[in-house]
């Protein structure tokens, strides 16, 4: 079984996540559940970035030490995975000891590797709390971060060490180019080959006397700057430098958002060149949610939060909704309107009405038992065009394009049942084409429960135990999806999957 080991950002401590969080490990998750469905051995990290300033001033602002703060954050972030069934491996914080020796022992590997690439310099400019960075010219408008309009730039002036950024160029664009490190989507992609064509500045990797953070090796005056600190954790995850990290090490994928490319496509794989690591394979950098217009940050997250959007319709509707609506590549807009639009059609009309259609006619008219017929049908051959087209959209992280090959299915499956019109075929006795169309239909529910798993895998899951099918759709299935065990299974009347709200 290859390995895939993949990752998402790891959020600053400052605040609840919102439908932006949401989207990107909601994403990752997908595709973690997608991998193990074709047999990988996944390996999905998440985790917290806690040594931003930003951190210290929201404990600060809420009473609390920087520790306990960040320990509460820790445990909002996880209550919110674990309501939208995100199925990470491991959770790191950078807090944690095994981060801290890996970031010490990266620094000390880069020294010894290329003793040149670390030195001591002056720097002066203006530093942006909300992307913990000094801000180039092109990044600032009206005086202000192009990402945080609401925050004022600090000018700052110290001593740092810096990391000879610049010394990297050409080996970064050779192996962006050549596809070794697989910048995705394209637009990304040419972003950072622009980039790296305009050259690079080395960057100052170290803090003058902060209290929170990562101590600078030999250096105890300075602190390990938190990006420099944060890129890390990928590694420390994998349990390096300790023996037998290259097992997972290095990661195939990196989900990020469009905003911090630079950071995964630049500055982590120039540190990796230096201490002799190998780079990752891709980074794949999604779009924003849109919240009329406007990126969702933490401010228009007051305007539609999290919380309230899982209760909407459920979190598998959530995740739906975000994968299928909003989109995984470029940016998309959030909207009640369209969610509840979605919901009725997609879920309750569509797949919630299917699954209890079918199960209903298998039950009234052969006790639920699902016939022996392995005749293909018309629906069949829909089946195996969409896992198909799935696949192809699902192995490029084309997620919206994955739903809407499943979701076609289920709009094939609702027309076969007005086409074939089992009720007809039951009162004039035509008992083995009855058959014929029950099993066919018992066929496309195997198969969309493992299409949908990925998606929405608490009612996929749901979906399977009522066709009272053995294991779980989220176990590697995939080769079964061409010809679906079903004959025999005893089945059973499913709970409503999507009732519909009073207010729908
Ligand atoms: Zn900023």
């Amino acid at each position: 079984m290859p390995k895939f080991y993949l990752t998402t950002a790891i959020d600053y401590s400052n605040g609840d996540p919102h439908l932006g969080h949401a989207l990107e490990k909601v994403g990752a998750d997908c595709i973690a559940r997608y991998r193990r469905l074709r047999g990988d051995q996944v390996h999905f990290l998440m985790g917290m970035d806690e040594h931003a300033q930003a951190v210290v001033q929201a404990a600060e602002q809420n009473g609390y030490s920087p520790q306990a703060w960040v320990d509460l954050m820790a445990a909002r972030f996880l209550e919110f995975w674990g309501r939208l069934e995100v199925s990470n491996d491991d959770w790191i914080r950078t807090t944690e000891p095994r981060h801290r020796e890996a970031v010490t022992e990266l620094l000390r590997r880069i020294g010894r590797h290329n003793p040149d690439d670390l030195y001591i310099g002056d720097y002066e400019g203006l530093y942006c709390v909300g992307c913990e960075e000094f801000k180039q010219p092109a990044q600032i408008a009206n005086g202000r971060c192009i990402e945080h309009p609401t925050l004022e730039l600090v000018p700052t002036r110290e001593r740092n060490h810096f990391f000879r950024l610049s010394r990297y160029r050409d080996t970064l664009l050779q192996r962006i180019t050549s596809g070794e490190l697989r910048v995705e989507p394209a637009i990304r992609r040419n972003e950072i080959v622009r980039l790296l064509e305009d050259g690079l500045q080395d960057i100052s990797v170290s803090r003058h006397r902060q209290s929170w953070g990562i101590p600078f090796p030999d250096d105890p005056d300075q602190t390990v700057y938190v990006w420099f600190d944060a890129l890390i954790n990928y590694l420390s995850a994998t349990g390096f430098p300790a023996p037998g990290y290259e097992r997972l090490w290095p990661a195939d994928l990196h989900v990020v958002g469009k905003g911090i490319t630079r950071f995964h496509c630049v500055i982590w794989p120039a540190m990796l060149l230096a201490a002799g690591e190998a780079l990752p394979g891709q980074v794949w950098a999604h779009g924003y949610v849109q919240w009329e217009g406007t990126k969702m940050s933490k401010t228009a997250g007051t305007a539609v939060t999290l919380g309230d959007a899982i209760e909407r319709h459920g979190p598998d509707a959530l995740r739906y909704f975000l994968l299928r609506e909003v989109g995984f590549e470029a940016d998309g807009n959030f909207s009640w309107d369209r969610f509840d639009e979605r919901y009725t059609a997609d879920l309750a009309d569509g797949l919630g009405n299917l699954v209890s259609r079918s199960l209903a006619m298998i039950a009234k008219y052969r006790k639920g038992v699902v016939p022996p017929a392995t005749d293909d049908t018309a629906l069949d051959q829909a089946g195996r065009k969409a896992i198909q087209e799935y696949a192809g959209a699902m192995d490029a992280h084309d997620l919206r394009g994955g739903a809407e090959a499943a979701w076609d299915l289920v709009a094939t499956a609702n027309l076969y049942i007005q086409q074939v019109a089992p009720w007809k075929q039951a009162k004039e006795g035509r008992e083995a084409e009855l058959d014929v169309s029950l099993a066919a239909l018992a066929r496309a529910l195997y198969r969309l429960a493992v299409l949908a798993g990925p998606f929405i895998p608490g009612k996929a899951a749901s979906i399977w135990e009522s066709l009272g099918a053995s294991g779980r759709p989220a176990d590697p299935v995939w080769d079964g999806l061409g010809a679906p065990p079903v004959a025999g299974l005893a089945t059973r009347r499913p709970e409503t999957l999507f009732p519909k709200p009073a207010s729908v």
